[in-house]
């Protein structure tokens, strides 16, 4: 007969001894503390050595360690090189810096355990309150559905998704895409790749979105898309949905929202905004006046790990038509079908307005920062990160070897070292190299973008960290290193 071998009946994945486990997580929180409050004082970024890099190829782990062996190796190999973008002088691509109660909603996000893909347990009601905060700050009527995600991109594809089968006309759930029913969807040049991607998956094809140009300064040219709007109808196609943007990646421009919006209404069109980057500069009053129609969105996709500093991911994809919603995304098996009473109870089921069954809880860090800190302060912080991109622009402009390359949006500045005398080949390769040896050196990390074949150091000021003196000490690095480049030009530009 046959007995289960007992060494591991009553084996579980908790501590042995609570007591070393607990002295263990109070070592972790003393380090974490010391780790944020010194931040400024360490290189943003530094190369990972090359024992380092080896660590990460060793196999599966089949034995068991010690939890002090694991994390002094987390603090050997892992923490010394980070990606660098909770220094404040960090401002590349586009991201947030974090809180400490959002690292801590993390935690206990991640103690509790909860399932967010539905159900009657407090976690749902802390989702829920989440989102009906971001349709109080974005002034959408309670009556929207939303839901937590990822980021921007899962954000926007949500969006898309109910406007795809809300403006199809047709149960596309059911029968698929028709033959001779072209959808098409409009939004500028400028606007985030991630749209592209959703509409991919979504299976309409890239050619189903139609990039409008853009003005002078980087909105949307409302002309050019009703041009093609009248075109497109002319020639059988069904236009859909038309994607603006309250902050494009490149420069931070907004575009013209309510005129979109106009528009949309009167040609019967589904109006999506990416708000990834600024639609929670709704919080900030001199931002505020410049979102003027991002109300009158039926979909916004707004990022919270972004310009809110929550820890990464953090998403928000508010709707208007809740039914819509709803009928895109519920599909609710026997295995999955509510009660009325017990844990599976409540009517709000977030897995029936998403991709996603199995949900984590990331709601609660976002819930935690808002109450300890207030909508005001968030408000006070992107105001002054604004503030900041046209003190650094002031700094520019009185500089003659700086030169700003396009208008400051909302935080995000692009400008270029130019010394006067260097042609734009050299200039893109020494402004090239000067980003480059910013990072290595560990000073500082600006972003890059390349406008009108121009490359541009880009500083996007998402940043709650950054100080004033860091802009100057910015461009006094620049200056450094450009001196030092111009004799090796030569060499740079072959
Ligand atoms: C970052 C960004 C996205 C994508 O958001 P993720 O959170 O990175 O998925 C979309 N649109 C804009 C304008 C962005 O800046």
């Amino acid at each position: 007969m046959k007995t289960t071998p007992t060494p591991t009946a009553n084996q579980t994945l908790d501590p042995t001894n609570w007591d070393e486990a607990r002295q263990l997580m109070h070592q972790m929180i003393d380090d974490a503390v010391d780790y944020l409050s010194t931040i400024r004082e360490r290189p943003i970024w530094q190369p990972m050595p090359e024992e380092v890099q080896a660590s990460f190829e060793e196999p599966v782990p089949r034995e068991a360690s010690s939890a002090e062996e694991v994390y002094s190796e987390f603090q050997e190999n892992v923490l010394p090189y980070p990606m660098g973008n909770v220094h404040p002088k960090f401002w590349a691509w586009y991201m947030g810096s974090g809180t400490l109660s959002g690292a801590l909603g993390d935690f206990w996000a991640s103690i509790m355990n909860p399932n967010l893909g539905g159900g009657n347990h407090a976690a749902n009601k802390v989702e829920a309150q989440v989102v009906n905060w971001m349709k109080e700050i974005m002034n959408f009527p309670t009556s929207s559905s939303g839901l937590l995600v990822s980021g921007g991109s899962m954000a926007n594809f949500v969006g898309l998704t109910v406007a795809r089968n809300v403006k199809a006309g047709y149960d596309i759930r059911t029968q698929g895409f028709q033959p001779n029913h072209k959808m098409v969807v409009y939004d500028s040049a400028e606007v985030h790749s991630c749209n592209q991607k959703a509409l991919e998956l979504l299976g309409m094809g890239t050619e189903s979105l139609v990039k409008i140009p853009v003005n002078p300064d980087y909105t949307i040219s409302i002309a050019a898309l009703q041009q093609q709007i009248r075109q497109d109808r002319a020639a059988g196609l069904h236009p859909i949905c038309v994607i603006g943007t309250s902050g494009t990646v490149n420069t931070g421009a907004i575009d013209d929202l309510n005129a979109l919006a106009d528009l949309c209404e009167a040609e019967n069109l589904w109006f999506h905004i990416d708000g990834a980057i600024g639609a929670i500069a709704m919080l900030s009053d001199t931002v505020r006046p410049q979102l003027s129609g991002i109300e009158r969105a039926d979909s916004l996709a707004i990022d919270l790990h972004k310009w809110l500093h929550m820890p990464f991911e953090a998403a928000c994809v508010l709707v208007k038509n809740s039914t819509g919603h709803k009928k895109t995304f519920s599909l609710i098996p026997e295995y999955l079908a509510k009660n009325t009473r017990g844990i599976a109870a409540g009517d709000l089921w977030f897995s029936e307005y998403g991709l996603q069954l199995s949900r984590r809880f990331r709601a609660l860090k976002i819930w935690m920062s808002l109450k300890e800190h207030g909508t005001e302060r968030f408000g006070d912080m992107i105001t002054k990160n604004v503030n900041q991109a046209h003190y650094l622009a002031e700094l520019i402009d009185q500089s003659s070897d700086m030169e700003q390359l396009a208008p400051i949006g909302l935080d995000i500045l692009c400008f270029r070292y130019n010394p006067g005398d260097l042609t734009l080949t050299e200039l893109n390769a020494i402004n090239k190299e000067i980003k480059i040896q910013l990072e290595e050196s560990g000073k500082s990390a600006p972003g890059y973008t390349t406008l009108a074949g121009r490359y541009c150091i880009r500083v996007a000021i998402a940043n709650h960290r950054s100080r004033r003196e860091d802009f100057e000490e910015l461009l006094d690095d620049i200056r450094q290193i450009g001196v030092t480049l111009r004799g090796s030009i030569p060499v740079l530009s072959s």
